[in-house]
């Protein structure tokens, strides 16, 4: 931390970068770094292997951040130039796809990954790796108030670590911890309008997402009852007649788990060249094993991520062979 303190108060180079398909926790935390960094002088670039859903315009310095798939070329020469590479809310290379070689190949910069995953993998210089924190939001806060930046914290900066808060626990409602209820307290002391975000964040679906969502609950959700688990699964076909885009089907894994006594949700995704999944569970139930185990992934212990290079069909049969494996290691009870 004593060598971080000299170097933040050194204007130089400084690339963010976040994990592929970035989330609000990715894009808060970063554009949050990114602001307060900027103010001390650095030349910041912020770094996005792709595009961000349209719902988080709002963040502060969102428009000048490098979208990797569509300016390959800047963001290289951003990754050459640096003299600091912050790797946010991502634990290993792959997950930031091709930019992953040119962090590794980034020699003279210092890389410090500040992330809430499980697993980090020891690419990176300085390591600072909290997974009972809530978000890489609060991780950046905390880094701020450790490096005595947090006079700089602005209102769009609160916002922007507040966005990462909210998203990463859905309001407050999984993954908490009590720093992150103080960390609350002290961004809406500063004057933070933490009604507004909840009103631009979860009250401000389109009409198209909100009938899709109808579409999976009612026509694509299969729940197992006897393993207390639910699909929603999505085609080829539907991203083609509902024109899903980036953020489209955002959080609809979650309604599976306000079902009575589901345990573990499942939602699975055909892309253009892989198939996604998202794994959602309650209290003990691992699914960050079982997506570094079978889909190539990983995240949290209730909620994570992987993928299959398969057609929906096959990855749904496989995800129904390994249910019950999994889920005959539990001692499944019901909801009190
Ligand atoms: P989501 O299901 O919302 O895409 O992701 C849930 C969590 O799992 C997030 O923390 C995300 O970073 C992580 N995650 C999602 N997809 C992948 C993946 O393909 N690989 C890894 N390692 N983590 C993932
Ligand atoms: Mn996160």
């Amino acid at each position: 931390m004593d060598s971080l303190y000299q170097l933040v108060r050194q204007p130089s180079n400084v690339v963010i970068v976040t994990h592929k398909n970035p989330d609000g926790d990715a894009l808060g935390s970063s554009l949050a770094l990114a602001a307060v960094l900027s103010k001390l002088r650095h030349t910041v670039k912020v770094v996005l292997p792709n595009d961000f859903p349209p719902l988080f315009n709002f963040l502060p310095g969102i428009d000048n951040a490098i979208i990797g798939e569509m300016n390959p070329a800047e963001a290289v020469e951003a990754f050459e130039k640096a003299d600091i590479i912050f790797c946010l809310d991502f634990n290993s290379l792959d997950r930031i796809d091709r930019f992953g070689l040119d962090v590794a190949s980034a020699d003279r910069a210092t890389k410090i990954l500040i992330d809430h995953h499980i697993d980090p993998e020891p690419f990176a210089d300085h390591i600072i790796s909290n997974t009972s924190a809530s978000s890489t939001a609060e991780l950046v806060y905390d880094f701020l108030v450790d490096m005595k930046l947090e006079t700089y914290i602005d209102i769009p900066i609160a916002e922007a670590i507040y966005t990462g808060i909210l998203m990463d626990t859905g309001s407050f409602r999984y993954g908490t911890n009590e720093r992150v209820f103080e960390v609350a307290a002290a961004l809406k002391r500063l004057g933070m309008d933490d009604y507004l975000l909840q009103i631009r964040l979860f009250n401000s679906m389109t009409e198209k997402q909100l009938k899709l969502l109808g579409h999976c609950l009612a026509n694509r959700m299969e729940l197992i009852s006897e393993y207390q688990t639910g699909i929603i699964w999505l085609d080829r076909v539907d991203y083609k007649n509902w024109a899903i885009g980036r953020g489209d089907t955002e959080g609809i894994v979650n309604y599976v788990l306000m079902v009575r006594n589901m345990k573990m949700a499942v939602f699975i995704s055909e892309q253009q060249n892989v198939t996604k999944l998202s794994f959602r569970s309650k209290g003990n139930i691992n699914v960050q094993e079982i997506c570094s185990q079978y889909f190539n992934g990983g995240g949290h212990r209730n909620a994570s991520g992987g993928m299959m290079k398969a057609s929906v069909k096959d990855t749904l049969a496989k995800v129904k062979e390994i249910i019950p494996l999994t889920m005959n290691s539990y001692q499944l009870q019901h909801d009190q």
